[in-house]
């Protein structure tokens, strides 16, 4: 029999159930259906109506959309008898007891008590298709298992989490040791939090709340459209943002986005600070850093100097590697980029490449304002200028001129290519 506890139900549970639902397939994935759900006074308003309803009905209501026949006829006839007559028994409501019979009915209109009410609903205008779909939706995806987390356990770790922060003894294999994981872990534990309060600072200037901001900004890395940008600000700002503050708000979610990728489990996770997975992570403390010095100066230069003093606690198992430190000078270090790094690849670029007006380049769109070839026997000169296109991405403002000098040299066969910093700044 259908009956419900009044048990309240967690919001988050019924959002994880109506998104499994929203999987289930469709036709030409259509999604024909919409869900409403009621809990409270306006659960209890919706029962009202639908109950008055019920009790005015005329005799020969027709519903608008039927579900059973006007005239029932056998075999069907036969079985819902006995269905309604065995359900009814176990009610211990007897054949004829119609009074009876309907006031269960009438339950139906208020969920049978359930704490949550959920309707569903289908447009008119589509067709019987739709409605299978609709039932598919309904009971495509209950839920089948219940499962508990452990806190602090995990599977590639007999000592719980310890191979993310401590010499546990589990590595991948080589005859090394692991001391190295502790401080690292500080160091990035340390940067995480002396950029918080930063955060916090410029952000409340910029932001109605900074970390709901951080958390709305997964939805900007998945689709960098500048018209999903548009819609992160209007959630989350706090005025309407001027085109520099948009900047330094976008620059302030990407730090704190490399914070996060800073914990990237495979940093820990094998047998030496100096191998790929872990100076990738100290390349992101590394983006941290230069954003931090970007966005706040001199607390920023600070930032850095803590980090590399507890960076220097971290012994590599091999003597090139040294220590964590001379790992972010020499590795980390090395791979930064700025907009004039930008600049400069797309001036040399430009000496092989005839760009239009605007161009991509890798994750940057590049404006000319102004370009010319010139050819003298094996060598090619292209002095320009160009910058962001900066309402495209929302990047810093930088015009870069260049002059850009090419020419191979004959008896090498190789190219020697390059513009001259002293004239450009590149
Ligand atoms: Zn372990």
């Amino acid at each position: 029999m259908r009956a419900f506890l009044p048990t309240p139900v967690p919001r988050e549970t019924i959002a994880a159930i109506l998104d499994a639902a929203a999987r289930a397939p469709s036709g030409t994935n259509m999604q024909p259906w919409r869900g409403h759900v009621l809990v409270g006074a306006a659960k209890g308003e919706l029962c009202a109506a639908v109950q008055e309803v019920f009790d005015a009905e005329a005799p020969g209501h027709r519903q608008e959309v039927q579900y059973y026949p006007d005239e029932f006829f056998e075999p069907y006839l036969s079985r819902r008898r006995k269905i309604g007559w065995d359900l009814y028994g176990l009610l211990g409501i007897a054949r004829g007891e119609t009074a009876k019979m309907r006031a269960q009915h009438r339950r139906n209109f208020q969920f049978f008590d359930a704490p949550v009410g959920m309707v569903f609903t289908v447009h008119r205008e589509l067709a019987t298709g739709s409605w299978l779909d609709y039932g598919m939706f309904l009971e495509k995806f209950p839920p089948e298992y219940e499962c508990e987390i452990e806190e602090d356990t995990s599977w590639s770790c007999a000592h719980g989490v310890e191979r993310w922060r401590s010499n546990c003894g589990c590595n991948g294999g080589r005859p090394f040791n692991q001391l190295w994981r502790a401080p690292l872990r500080q160091a990035l534990d340390e940067l995480r939090d002396g950029v918080a309060p930063l955060t916090e600072q410029e952000g409340n200037k910029l932001f109605k709340d900074v970390w709901a901001a951080r958390d709305g900004y997964i939805d900007v890395v998945l689709n960098r459209a500048p018209e999903q940008t548009e819609q992160f600000f209007k959630t989350h700002q706090q005025h309407e943002l001027s085109e520099q503050e948009q900047v330094r708000a976008l620059e302030l979610m990407e730090m704190q986005r490399h914070t996060q990728l800073m914990y990237t489990s495979c940093g820990w996770f094998f047998d030496d600070i100096g191998g790929i997975e872990t100076v990738q992570i100290i390349a992101y403390a590394a983006r941290v850093i230069q954003l931090a010095r970007l966005l706040f100066g001199q607390p920023g230069e600070l930032l850095e100097q803590a980090f590399l003093a507890r960076m220097a606690e971290a012994k590599s198992n091999e003597a090139k590697f040294g220590d964590g430190a001379q790992i972010y000078r020499s590795c980390a270090l090395t791979m930064e980029l700025g907009l004039e790094q930008v600049a400069a690849h797309y001036a040399i670029s430009s000496v092989f490449s005839s760009f239009a007006e605007e161009t991509e380049l890798f994750c940057y769109r590049v404006k000319r304002i102004s370009f010319a070839i010139h050819s003298s026997g094996r060598g090619r000169l292209a002095p320009g200028q160009a910058g962001p296109a900066f309402l495209a991405r929302r990047c810093r403002r930088l015009t870069a001129p260049f002059p850009a000098r090419w020419h191979d040299a004959p008896h090498t066969g190789k190219m020697r290519c390059g513009g001259q910093r002293e004239r450009t700044g590149i």
